[in-house]
């Protein structure tokens, strides 16, 4: 809890309210988060023993495996509210460029996993800005949801070791006569502009909004604080993955070759979140009131 991390544990008051969303959320499929941390000590068990030939899983395994794969049935979603799931913690030390409010230096973000609630301003995500300082006396009993819609949304603890980079602007951003001509530059020096200059991929906090994948934004409005109508700045990026094929000249140096770790869990996702079917969540946050909910969307 006093480290930059995503997943948590965070560092909570004790005497203050966990965040807790009441929205009534869909799921094909309900699981315990403990489920969903068993399913995954078991997969990473398996993978590293795995010997070519061999079954992955026990007889044991399989039976426990089949069992959280087919989940609860919906209708046994109990009221809320339901306790949010730590996303992320960032300490501004961590993160030199992160604006916070005055007297905060920490910045917290929790969801509510489900697939159907992570995109737009709801209380489904919300973010608490705090000063590490003032918190002296730490939630221990940290409350969790009964049942998850998405196992997608719960990040594996991770602790965060930040880089610093620069990025570019992606073309979304740029006239187009610009990014045509900053494409082609890129050629001519064997770079791709999407993959290797602009819109770093990974866990990220600020830096320029995403690339649309398979939507255009209609109207900047979108990204408006629905609370106060002031613009909003990307606060906070989470992908489905820290590179891939494209962007892999940003993957960390120093990390394991990928034919050297097993494929599940795998260097690419360290935190196995993945944002519906592959994409890119961004947070953007009110530069009016950093305290306004934030708007995500779906990138
Ligand atoms: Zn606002």
């Amino acid at each position: 809890m006093h480290d930059s991390s995503v997943g948590g544990p965070l560092l909570w008051p004790a005497g203050e309210a966990w965040a807790t969303c009441s929205q009534e959320h869909y799921a094909r499929r309900l699981n315990t988060p403990e489920e969903v941390r068993t399913l995954r000590r078991i997969l990473t068990r398996a993978w590293r023993r795995q010997k070519p030939g061999d079954a992955l899983l026990t007889q044991e395994e399989r039976v426990v495996v089949e069992r959280i794969h087919a989940g609860h049935a919906p209708r046994l979603l109990p009221t809320g509210p339901h306790p949010l799931m730590p996303v992320a913690q960032l300490y501004a030390r961590d993160v030199p460029d992160m604006t916070c409010p005055q007297d905060a230096d920490l910045l917290q973000v929790l969801w509510c996993p489900f697939d159907d609630a992570v995109e737009g301003c709801s209380e489904a995500v919300q973010v608490r800005w705090r000063r590490a300082a003032d918190v002296t006396d730490i939630l221990v009993a940290v409350p969790e949801p009964a049942y998850i819609g998405d196992d997608n949304l719960i990040p594996t603890p991770c602790v965060v070791h930040p880089e610093q980079v620069r990025e570019y602007p992606s073309a979304d951003e740029l006239e187009e006569e610009l990014w045509k001509r900053l494409y082609r530059w890129a050629e001519g020096k064997a770079l791709s502009y999407r993959g290797d200059l602009s819109g770093a991929p990974g866990w990220k906090a600020g830096g320029w909004p995403a690339p649309f994948t398979f939507w255009e934004p209609d109207e900047e409005d979108e990204r408006r604080c629905p609370t106060c109508q002031a613009p909003t700045s990307p606060l906070l990026t989470v992908p489905s993955g820290e590179w891939d094929g494209e962007s892999g000249s940003w993957r960390p140096a120093g990390d394991e070759p990928e034919a050297d770790v097993p494929p599940y869990p795998g260097n690419v996702n360290p935190t196995q979140v993945t944002v519906s079917r592959g994409y890119t969540l961004q947070f953007y946050g009110c530069t009016s009131d950093p305290r306004h909910l934030p708007v995500t969307v779906m990138q």
